[in-house]
């Protein structure tokens, strides 16, 4: 995946020429045969389709309770999210058990947003990159599209680079899980169907996951453009209380980007995080336990590097 991420680069600041530069294979120069830009498009089809099926919203009725699947599948996925691939699989900001945390899992595949070594994997890349150009997804190095949604269109990062994530590629379930990373959702969809028919599949399955979609996609948008910036780190993340709300507290990407391996991300009662709360919620009822959090949060001149209880 490096090599595909670097070849753009290297075409971007060739000097005066439209010309590759000679060091690239020959594949490289000609670029993609018209049958794989086809192949690589056609990867496509289902994240476009989830999005047009959307538009079922207007044919079919919500019942009560395919508004309360909506919410309901929002939220509880959000969380798997939030606590599982991102401050769990990530950063391994809190520990549990083996089965606990393939669980956090098979909740984070159910929100279609591929699986827990590829998401962890490409994180870890925004992390250990954040806005240059070998940024997966930076709205500073590239643009708001890109950041958003064009990254994930590109074949560029569809693989899963294992080396990022050697701490996790040795467990097998977690291995297979990523390969079959679309069938907790599809299962998801199946039991949405099975509780209020085509309602519960249009309201609570299609317009819940596209809303996941989007509010998780903001914090790689719009927390690297809008917001306040509490620490000066060397990027461009900002706190932005609104995406706060609708990502249970990912919104305070600057308070992250500081304290990555913090399991918390909201540091004062009014940064409402609600994935901390949670978490602390299952670390007393001992499922989970070392949940890290920031000795003290306060800026100072000389904010020695980020230490975390
Ligand atoms: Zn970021
Ligand atoms: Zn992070």
């Amino acid at each position: 995946m490096a090599t595909s991420i670097q070849t753009p680069l290297k075409i971007r600041i060739c000097p005066k020429s439209d010309e590759a530069p000679p060091t690239l294979p020959v594949a490289a120069r000609q670029g993609p045969t018209p049958w794989a830009r086809v192949t690589g498009w056609a990867k496509n089809v289902p994240f476009l389709a989830m999005h047009l099926s959307c538009l079922a919203v207007f044919f079919v009725s919500p019942s009560w309770l395919s508004l309360v699947l909506c919410a309901g599948f929002y939220f509880v996925r959000m969380f798997g999210i939030t606590a599982g691939y991102h401050r769990y699989f990530a950063h391994r900001a809190f520990k549990t058990s083996r089965v606990f945390q393939f669980m956090l899992a098979v909740l984070g595949c159910t929100s279609m947003q591929k699986g827990p070594l590829w998401w962890a994997a490409h994180h870890r890349g925004h992390h250990r990159h954040t806005d240059t150009l070998e940024d997966p997804h930076s709205p500073v190095a590239r643009s708001l599209w890109w950041s958003h949604i064009g990254w994930l269109l590109v074949p560029d990062y569809d693989a899963t680079n294992l080396s990022a994530v050697k701490d996790w590629s040795g467990y097998p379930e977690l291995r297979w899980l990523n390969r079959l990373q679309w069938v907790p959702g599809i299962l998801l969809a199946g039991l949405c169907w099975l509780i209020d028919g085509w309602s519960g599949v249009v309201w609570g399955f299609f317009l819940s996951t596209v809303l996941l979609f989007h509010a998780t996609f903001l914090v790689n948008s719009v927390c690297h453009l809008w917001g306040s910036r509490r620490y000066a780190t060397a990027d461009a993340s900002r706190n932005n209380w609104w995406v706060a709300l609708f990502t249970m507290g990912e919104g305070w990407h600057n308070n992250h980007h500081h304290y990555q391996s913090s399991a918390r991300q909201g540091f004062f009662w009014w940064e409402i995080d609600v994935t901390y709360y949670l978490i602390r919620l299952m670390g007393f009822v001992g499922l989970v336990w070392d949940i890290r959090k920031p000795l003290h949060v306060v800026p100072v001149a000389s904010d020695e590097k980020a230490k975390l209880e």
